[in-house]
C-alpha cells in the first residue's frame, strides 16, 4: 500500500534498533520540545536549556556516535535519525545536539589526550556540561585560515589566549569551549573551561533565525591555560574541518526533519482548508506543490541514508558530505517556503511551525559552510581547479 508519509518505503532500510531509537527521540521531542518551542522562539530564549541537555544526555543523543567515556556508540544512521527527529521539532535544539556531540565532544574524542577525554567526555555525554566550538571570528567566517585569535606560550609553558570568536552556538551556557587559535606552530585547538579569568561569552540577541538556540560571542582576554590544555593530536585546519564534516553529516539528516514537518503540516492543511467550495488539496496547483515537496523530501532522506551507510562503512568522503549538505538544506528551505504558501496567511503565524522552520534554515544554510562554499568544494572535486581564491 502507498504510504504518503513514506512513499519510497525507506523505512524498510531500517533495523528494529534504528526504529526504536528514532521512536524514543521522536517521543521525547513531542513531549519536551513541541509544546513549548513556539514560545521559546518568540521569546528568543530556552528557559530550561540545562534540563533539556541532561534529558538529551539520558537519551544517549549527545556524542551519540562516539564510543567509550559514557557515549552511546550508535551507528551513523542512528545518529542521523536522531538529528532528523530533533530537527523536526526545531533546528535550534538540533544545533545544541550537533555542537555538543559532533563539534565539542568529537574534537576531544578524536584529538584530545586520554586525560582530557576522561575529564570532559562523561559529563558532556550526560548533558551535565555543555560544550561550544569557537572557530568563526568577526572578520573570518568562510576563510578561517585567516583567524586572528592567538595563543602564545608563556615562559612557564602556559598558554595565553587572546581574541574574539563570533556566532558561537551554546557559548553563554557552555562549561567548556573548544577554541581554535593561531600559534607559532600553526592552528591549534584548546580546551577552555569557561570559568577561566578573561573568558566571557556575551549572548548575541536580535536574531531572526534559530531563536530557540543560544548564540554568543566568545571574548578571550589573556586567558591563561595550562600547557596540557591544547588538543595534542592535531595541528592545522584539518582539526576543525574534520569536526565540521562530522557535524555537517548530522545536518544532512536534520534538515530533512524540518522539511518533513513543513510537508506534513502543508498536507494536513491542504486537506482541511476549503476555498471555492472544496479543499485546496483538490487544486492542481496545490497538488503540484505537494508532489514536488514529497519528491525532494524523500530523495533527501534517501541521500542521508546513503551517506550514513557510507559513514558506517568508513567510506564517507568530505566532498560527499558537502554534496549532502548542499542539496538537503537547499531543498529543505524550499520545501518550508512552499509549505508557507500553502498555508496562506496562517503560514506566517507561529501557531504553525512552517515559518519558524523556514527562518531557522536560513542559519543552517549559512553555518557549517555556506551553500557557496559547498558548491566550491564540489566544483573543485569535479574540475580539479580550486576556485576559492
Ligand atoms: C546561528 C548561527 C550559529 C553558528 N554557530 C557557530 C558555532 O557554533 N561555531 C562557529 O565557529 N561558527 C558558528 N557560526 C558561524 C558560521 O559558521 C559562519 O557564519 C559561516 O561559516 C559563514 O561565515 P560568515 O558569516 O563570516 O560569512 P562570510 O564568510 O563573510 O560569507 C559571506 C558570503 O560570501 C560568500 N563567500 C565567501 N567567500 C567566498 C568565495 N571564496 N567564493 C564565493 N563566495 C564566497 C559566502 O558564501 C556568503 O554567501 C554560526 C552561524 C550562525 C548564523
Amino acid at each position: 500500500m502507498f504510504d504518503p508519509h513514506d512513499p519510497l518505503g525507506i523505512d524498510d532500510l531500517l533495523t528494529d534498533e534504528d526504529r526504536a531509537i528514532r521512536g524514543t527521540v521522536r517521543a521525547w521531542a513531542a513531549d519536551r520540545v513541541l509544546p513549548h518551542v513556539a514560545d521559546w522562539y518568540e521569546r528568543g530564549e530556552i528557559p530550561g536549556i540545562r534540563e533539556l541537555a541532561r534529558e538529551l544526555g539520558s537519551l544517549g543523543a549527545l556524542g551519540m556516535q562516539l564510543t567509550g567515556y559514557g557515549c552511546a556508540g550508535a551507528s551513523a544512521v542512528q545518529y542521523g535519525l536522531a538529528c532528523l527527529e530533533v530537527e523536526a521539532a526545531d533546528s535550534g535544539i538540533r544545533s545544541l545536539v550537533s555542537v555538543q556531540g559532533s563539534l565539542a565532544m568529537y574534537a576531544i574524542h578524536r584529538f584530545g589526550s586520554e586525560e582530557q577525554k576522561r575529564q570532559w567526555l562523561p559529563g558532556m555525554a550526560a548533558g551535565e556540561i555543555i560544550g561550544c566550538f569557537g572557530l568563526t571570528e568577526p572578520d573570518h567566517g568562510s576563510d578561517p585560515a585567516g583567524m586572528r585569535t592567538y595563543a602564545r606560550r608563556d615562559a612557564g609553558g602556559d598558554w595565553v589566549l587572546t581574541g574574539r570568536k563570533m556566532w558561537i552556538t551554546n557559548g553563554s551556557v557552555a562549561g567548556v569551549a573548544i577554541v581554535w587559535a593561531r600559534t607559532d606552530e600553526g592552528i591549534r585547538g584548546f580546551v577552555v573551561p569557561t570559568d577561566r579569568p578573561g573568558f566571557s561569552a556575551p549572548e548575541i540577541r536580535h536574531k531572526w533565525s534559530l531563536r530557540a538556540s543560544v548564540t554568543s560571542e566568545l571574548v578571550l582576554d589573556e586567558v591563561r591555560l595550562p600547557a596540557d590544555a591544547v588538543l595534542p593530536e592535531v595541528t592545522g585546519l584539518r582539526g576543525p574541518l574534520s569536526c565540521l564534516s562530522h557535524a555537517r553529516y548530522g545536518i544532512v539528516w536534520g534538515a530533512m526533519g524540518a522539511a518533513r514537518t513543513c510537508f506534513e503540516t502543508a498536507l494536513a492543511y491542504a486537506r482541511s482548508r476549503e476555498q471555492f467550495g472544496r479543499p485546496i488539496a483538490g487544486f492542481q496547483l496545490t497538488q503540484a506543490k505537494l508532489a514536488d515537496m514529497a519528491v525532494e523530501l524523500h530523495k533527501g532522506i534517501l541521500l542521508a541514508h546513503h551517506l550514513g551507510r557510507r559513514m558506517d562503512a568508513g567510506r564517507l568522503r568530505p566532498e560527499q558530505v558537502s554534496f549532502g549538505k548542499l542539496n538537503n538544506v537547499r531543498e529543505a528551505i524550499e520545501i518550508c517556503r512552499t509549505a508557507r504558501t500553502i498555508l496562506g496567511a496562517n503560514g506566517i503565524s507561529l501557531e504553525y511551525p512552517v515559518m519558524r522552520h523556514a527562518t531557522n534554515l536560513e542559519s543552517v544554510l549559512t553555518y557549517e559552510g555556506t551553500v557557496e562554499m559547498h558548491q566550491l568544494v564540489l566544483g573543485k572535486a569535479l574540475t580539479g581547479v580550486d576556485a576559492f581564491r
